[in-house]
């Protein structure tokens, strides 16, 4: 019953055979920390930044970012913590940063674009992580969002790596630098696919519109082969594949994404116990075995259909 299962220790992210999934929480402010944890969240798989700007209409400073990252990261010794620096733009405007009469503004100067024409709020971001990050005890991983191009993964892991951040890498949410995966591993220390924005741009279909929802399905075969290509080239760049977007919290997706090669999973943390329940009643070639499955459909309903099937079975 729920009492027993509330008060029964949890366990890692694992499959059938072993192999550790991390499951990871995705938190958008500090205070959530506790209770991601009693949810069994082994870290933080994501960490967007933007409520920090959203409520003002300036940045943060310096010292009220570096309380924000210290609070978060004291509330994970020892575990890894993935904070996302500052993603502005088409679903999260901010006055200060975005250019409010742009036509199409999902295809504008957002993400890591508009911190690079700003690149004092970036530069400032970072400072305050790496001070949080040097009086605390956490593992910390920091990535752009919205990147594009491999010359702008360099950009950003340079950056980085000139304040002293040790894990520097990259969200994959452009079918671009999904393509590119197998450079972009090159220079980056690990990738983190949002599922969110790579489902929006592959399927052109606005993700805050409700006449087109029907194509923000990442268990659109178009989305799975874009994830499947990340996940080659984190196996063959030795490097990790994370998964931060909603897919992850859809326990059957969450088998088929590792089956993909994501390597953890990040998300709700009120999601964590259905994805840790299904994922231990599969082994890693079980889970490659019904990601084919659904790979191999024509549209996402069908791809949802085979995996079911093929775990089924
Ligand atoms: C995503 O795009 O999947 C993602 C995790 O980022 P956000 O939802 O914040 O855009
Ligand atoms: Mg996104």
């Amino acid at each position: 019953d729920r009492a027993a299962a509330a008060s029964a220790p949890l366990t890692d992210g694992a499959l059938a055979d072993g192999t550790a999934i991390p499951l990871l929480a995705n938190l958008g402010n500090a205070d959530a920390a506790a209770e991601a944890v009693a949810l069994g969240a082994e870290g933080v798989g994501l960490f967007r930044t933007e409520f920090l700007f959203l409520s003002s209409s300036q940045a943060p400073t310096v010292e009220q970012q570096r309380e924000a990252y210290t609070k978060l990261l004291q509330a994970f010794p020892g575990k890894k913590v993935v904070v996302r620096v500052l993603d502005a733009g088409a679903d999260k405007p901010l006055a200060f940063l975005n250019d409010a009469h742009e036509e199409n503004p999902a295809l504008g100067l957002r993400g890591i674009r508009a911190l690079r024409a700003s690149e004092d709020i970036l530069r400032e971001q970072l400072t305050a992580l790496a001070e949080a990050d040097a009086a605390t005890q956490a593992d910390l991983w920091v990535m752009a969002p919205m990147v594009a191009t491999v010359e702008e993964t360099r950009y950003f892991v340079d950056l980085a790596r000139d304040y002293g951040i040790k894990t520097a890498g990259v969200m994959v949410e452009v079918p671009s630098s999904a393509l590119l995966a197998d450079r972009v591993l090159v220079d980056a220390d690990f990738a983190s696919i949002g599922t969110n924005d790579l489902t929006q741009y592959t399927m052109a279909a606005d993700r805050l519109l409700g006449s087109v929802a029907s194509f923000q399905d990442p268990w659109h075969p178009a989305v799975l082969r874009l994830i499947r290509e990340v996940g080659d080239a984190g196996r063959a760049n030795g490097k990790p594949v994370g998964i931060c977007g909603e897919a992850a919290a859809d326990p059957l997706l969450a088998v088929v994404l590792v089956g993909l090669g994501a390597t953890s999973l990040s998300m709700a943390p009120t999601a964590l116990a259905d994805v840790r329940a299904t994922l231990l009643q599969h082994t890693l070639d079980q889970a490659r075995t019904i990601a084919s499955a659904a790979l191999a459909a024509s549209d996402a309903a069908s791809a949802r259909a085979a995996a079911q099937e093929a775990a089924r079975s």
